[in-house]
């Protein structure tokens, strides 16, 4: 099977995406077009975009500042204020130009405002362009809790183009390298194995085709996380998610997907003990992850704290902290509910890789 035949029908790549985004454009007779940046997209991504596709230059630019902490109401409230300051209608357009923070917030501004208007994504970032640019999640944190108001919202094209890769850091490039590995622990073994043998060249298209892919699978079935089945995409998010959250107030925030490695070893660790992984299985993985991702030390003050904000997911029924943990190495199941002297002790055996790095 060729991959391009099994990615979603609004996935497009390269100068295909430059072609959809011109039939779009010219069959939706659109009001206005409004681009929401970040200030590090509107500096290296913007000019690139312009001068790919003349007629978004005339596009209303909305800025908001770079940064998790910055997906808030507050940010919200300024983009509607600029669709109402143009007097946009429902044959308005929001072009998300950034990473998953963007995505989610323009995302979830374009699809409340005048109960919706039409938004695609562009994702510049790996991280976004396997995750958060597809499959509908949209939102905002608030009150200290991630994604806590939002909603199920497909872009109606997401258009990649692997050059704003180029825009990137080493540390940017490895957020995004966390879901890649993900996919293949929860639902194919050998792009795990491919995974591992390539670590330094994910960012090719073919990987990140797969993961889009795998993702897509998973979500078709449970698009709004109703039976299940979406949830095996959270594995290695229940204990990172609370990582992240508790870094995001520290001096040194770290990345969705170095909160995200903490949490797959974590988690691989928990899927052992409770005897579904092997121990080989569990070294194979924690070595690989934390050979790509400094590990922090966590102490036992700050694991009282990530237990709390565990309590608050979601995603769990109440006073019960849910995982999604590997059968084995490609193989997931979910709505498994660990005690919290097994979570405690997950996190304590990440000293261990410290020593290492
Ligand atoms: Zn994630």
């Amino acid at each position: 099977v060729k991959n391009i035949s099994i990615l979603p029908t609004s996935v497009f790549f390269g100068e295909e995406a430059y072609q959809q985004l011109h039939i779009f454009y010219h069959k939706r007779y659109l009001s206005n077009i409004f681009i929401l940046v970040d200030s590090n997209t509107r500096e290296h991504c913007l000019p690139y975009l312009h001068g790919r596709v003349t007629f978004l230059r005339k596009a209303k630019i909305v800025e908001v500042p770079y940064g998790e902490k910055e997906k808030n109401i507050q940010n919200c409230i300024k983009i509607w204020k600029e669709f109402e300051k143009q007097n946009s209608d429902r044959k308005s357009l929001l072009i998300n130009l950034g990473g998953g923070v963007v995505s989610d917030m323009g995302g979830f501004s374009a699809s409340v405002f005048k109960r919706g208007i039409s938004f695609l994504n562009i994702p510049t970032t790996l991280l976004s362009m396997v995750d958060a640019s597809i499959g509908g999640k949209t939102g905002i944190d608030f009150n200290g809790i991630k994604n806590e108001i939002g909603l199920f919202k497909e872009a109606e094209l997401v258009l990649i183009d692997l050059n704003y890769l180029k825009t990137l850091g080493k540390r940017e490039l490895k957020s995004g390298m966390a879901e890649i590995f993900k996919y293949g622990l929860v639902a194919d073994s050998s792009f795990w194995k491919e995974i591992n043998i390539l670590s330094n060249n994910l960012i090719g298209r073919s990987f990140i085709e797969r993961s889009i892919f795998l993702k897509t699978r998973m979500v078709r079935i449970d698009p709004k996380e109703k039976f299940g089945s979406r949830k095996i995409l959270n594995f290695g998010h229940t204990i990172g998610h609370a990582i992240e959250t508790f870094f995001i107030d520290r001096h040194s925030p770290i990345s969705h997907g170095e909160a995200i490695a903490f949490g797959i070893i974590c988690e691989s660790w928990i899927s052992w003990k409770i005897n579904c992984l092997t121990e080989k299985q569990y070294d194979e993985i924690s070595k690989n992850i934390s050979n790509t991702y400094p590990i922090k030390e966590i102490d036992q003050k700050t694991t009282e704290t990530l237990l709390s904000f565990m309590r608050n997911d979601k995603k769990n029924e109440v006073g019960k902290i849910c995982f999604s943990l590997l059968r084995t190495i490609g193989d997931c199941y979910y709505d498994k509910k660990v005690g919290d002297v097994i979570i405690q002790e997950s996190l304590e055996q990440l000293k261990k890789f410290i020593k290492n790095n």
